[in-house]
């Protein structure tokens, strides 16, 4: 079994670079072949000399001098100048790579790529790549991956290590059974793995996706219909007699219910008390109030004496939904405890929460993924609700309900998807919509910028503080990347505090450790920290009612559901909020100036989903992250309705035909459908 070893097999691997896949969460030769690429690039036909300025593109030429290295603060930067064909001369530049200086043989023919810009009247490549020419050409006939990096990790030692794995791996035996894959004309996973890594067509990577896409549906739908079969039926035992906490504390909130979320609540009331133990999932657009349902459906369990869990994707989620709760106790002197857990928790405080978990001290178990590890054993647990559902795999939600007997399941989505689809997606689950939000709420005003007019955004941010108001700047990345431009947190931190001396600002992404995670989050919740520069670590579920802006820097590189679930971080309270989002294309990116003016026009998550599909393109794969719903990696519905059908129905099949998934070829199917942790491909 190869696919389990460590990366370091691979040859030219060594320990360092195993950890920079690591921080990638790539750990085995499994997780290397299943590294998707992010998106695929084609390289464009050199040209005798470059038009556009401020586009890629890709030129001929050579080199007549030897390039110069200096250092500029503790930078090396290198120069040179290329003469190409038709005799421009363009200057290149490349930062911190001084071992080019030695690559370069003068008077060698080069295709030089990258994006030109022009510097009064003087054209300047910077950090471009160069390649052999007939290296070129052969690439610009197939589209090129571009993975997902971090620093110290290029691309090419992405390629590298992928074909490695490749080669160590291949063949494997494939989870589908044979006529499913004819019956929906799917290539094998051998031929899959290959065309998504190293494609020689778009067709090839269509295929691919469309196989992967299949698998991921096919799983998820059998693990469904898997545990369905166990919990059908099942009679409801708890017993419901009390709910005088639930009147009070509904009626002592800051607000009244909507609409929606009352109703949802007494969906949820309902189900609780009637003949059989049920499913439900709660539908509400980011805003709409979940959280307030969901506490108050935990409270109605407690005070009958049950235990419920809830489970966030994230720990900043997770610290925040507990602090609310311990605030809403002490509020109104609840009998009841609350306890957290997370990973990364202090030992003894841990083995603290378990030991209350276990012996019912504890009536509110508030997690992350560390709810469903094994050594977690509850008590008498009666409701289980999953937050932001669409973060967590079937398998996940599954196992949180295996872990009592037979809970109840509210399952939380801020994914609109349209109702045919959400019929297939959740068939067998009661569904409430909440489509109303708090009256209170304005719309929140949303500019679209150029990455030259940031200064007029900054502005508007100290104003707005100026006002006691906070805000946030969401840049993409966590540090300077070589191979990817784009904003990123740390150096922007440093710009900010220079330009902006007497804000607080505070810095938060997803690699920081969980101490100062928190201790960053808790600042800004209690105003001492204005400005709250982050990546996209607060995209769910974070709230802080006072924050009026969001300043969304390279919002051209974000899905419009994506902007719409960062949005949706402002505009919580009753006052007017705003979101800047920073177009860096200048506006140059026709389909990227789309996208971000339909979310200009729309506050509606139903609405944007459905242009999001419109306007997105075709090659946007998004292998890593989970997203869209149901957990999916690379899977999505709305792209792809009709296969979802097809897996449907297909899993309906076979589960009627063998409903334990016992048979040979089925056996493989089992077992992934039991994995906890990776939905598409497992050990076999
Ligand atoms: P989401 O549905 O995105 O999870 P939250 O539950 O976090 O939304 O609620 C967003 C904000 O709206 C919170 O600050 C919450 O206190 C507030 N809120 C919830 N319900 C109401 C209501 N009915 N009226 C006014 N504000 C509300
Ligand atoms: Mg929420």
């Amino acid at each position: 079994m190869r696919e389990s070893d460590p990366l370091t097999v691979i040859s030219g691997i060594g320990p360092k670079t195993e950890a920079y896949f690591k921080s990638l969460g790539v750990c085995s030769l499994l997780d290397m072949l299943l590294f998707f690429p992010r998106t695929y690039k084609k390289y464009p036909l050199p040209k005798d000399h470059p038009e556009d300025e401020g586009e890629y593109c890709a030129v001929t030429g050579s080199f007549e001098r030897r390039p110069v290295t200096r250092r500029f603060r503790g930078l090396t930067i290198t120069t040179d100048r290329l003469y190409s064909e038709s005799g421009d001369e363009i200057e290149v530049i490349w930062y911190r790579m001084p071992y080019i200086e030695k690559s370069i043989k003068l008077y060698n023919k080069y295709v030089v790529y990258g994006m030109v810009s022009n510097h009064s009247g003087h054209l300047r490549f910077e950090q471009p790549s160069l390649f052999d020419t007939e290296k070129y050409y052969t690439m610009t006939k197939r589209p090129a991956p571009v993975y997902h990096l971090t620093k110290g990790l290029s691309n090419n030692t992405v390629s590298k290590a992928v074909d490695g794995a490749l080669s160590i791996c291949l063949p494997l035996k494939d989870p589908i059974p044979g006529y499913l894959l004819n019956k929906n004309q799917l290539p094998d996973i051998n031929r899959s793995l290959i065309n998504i890594h190293k494609p020689d067509s778009d067709i090839d990577i269509e295929n691919s996706v469309r196989r992967f896409s299949y698998q991921e549906f096919l799983i998820y739908f059998l693990t469904e219909e898997l545990q369905r079969s166990e919990n059908k039926d099942v009679r409801n035992k708890f017993l419901f007699k009390n709910d005088s906490c639930l009147r009070s504390v509904t009626g002592s909130l800051p607000f009244e219910l909507t609409g929606g979320q009352k109703k949802a609540l007494s969906d949820i009331i309902e189900d609780m008390n009637g003949l059989f133990v049920t499913e439900r999932l709660i539908q509400g657009d980011v805003g709409s109030g979940k959280t307030a349902v969901a506490f108050l459906s935990m409270i109605y369990a407690a005070e009958n004496h049950y235990q419920s869990a809830l489970m966030a994707p994230t720990e900043v989620l997770c610290d925040q939904h507990f602090e609310k709760m311990i605030k809403l106790i002490s509020e109104n002197n609840l009998p009841f405890r609350a306890v957290c857990l997370k990973g990364g928790m202090k030992q003894s405080d841990r083995k603290d929460a378990l030991n209350k978990i276990k012996s019912g001290e504890a009536d509110f178990i508030i997690g992350t993924h560390a709810l469903i590890s094994d050594n977690v054993t509850y008590h008498n647990l009666c409701l289980v609700i999953t937050d932001e559902q669409h973060r967590f795999g079937v398998r996940q939600r599954a196992v949180l309900m295996e872990k009592g007997e037979f809970p109840f399941s509210v399952i939380m989505s801020a994914t609109p998807i349209p109702r045919t689809l959400s019929l297939i997606l959740y068939k067998g689950m009661n569904v409430s919509e909440i489509r109303d939000v708090p009256k209170s709420r304005k719309k929140i005003l949303t500019a679209i910028l150029k990455s030259s007019e940031r200064n007029k955004a900054w502005k508007f941010i100290s104003n707005e503080v100026a006002k006691g108001h906070q805000a946030y700047i969401i840049c993409p990345f966590i540090e300077e990347s070589e191979t990817m431009d784009g904003e990123n947190v740390t150096d922007y931190m440093d710009l900010y505090q220079k330009n902006f001396p007497e804000i607080k600002s505070g810095m938060l992404h997803g690699r920081m450790s969980l101490d100062k995670k928190n201790d960053i989050m808790k600042k800004f919740k209690e105003h001492e920290i204005d400005v709250l520069i982050s990546t996209t670590v607060v995209e769910v579920g974070v709230d802080v009612a006072n924050a009026t802006v969001i300043l969304i820097e390279n919002a051209d590189r974000f899905g419009l559901t994506q902007l719409h679930q960062l949005r949706g971080r402002v505009g919580r309270g009753d006052q007017q909020s705003f979101c800047i989002l920073m177009d860096s294309s200048n506006g140059k990116n026709q389909n990227a100036s789309k996208r971000l003016s339909a979310l200009q026009e729309s506050r509606d998550g139903f609405e944007v989903a459905e242009k999001d599909l419109i306007l997105r393109g075709p090659g946007d794969i998004n292998g890593t992250r989970q997203s869209g719903e149901a957990g999916f990696f690379i899977a999505d519905s709305m792209r792809n309705p009709e296969l979802l059908k097809e897996a449907a129905d297909d899993a309906a099949n076979i589960i009627k035909d063998d409903p334990m998934l016992c048979k040979d070829e089925n056996k493989y199917l089992r077992k992934i459908c039991e994995s906890k942790d990776r939905l598409i491909y497992t050990n076999l």
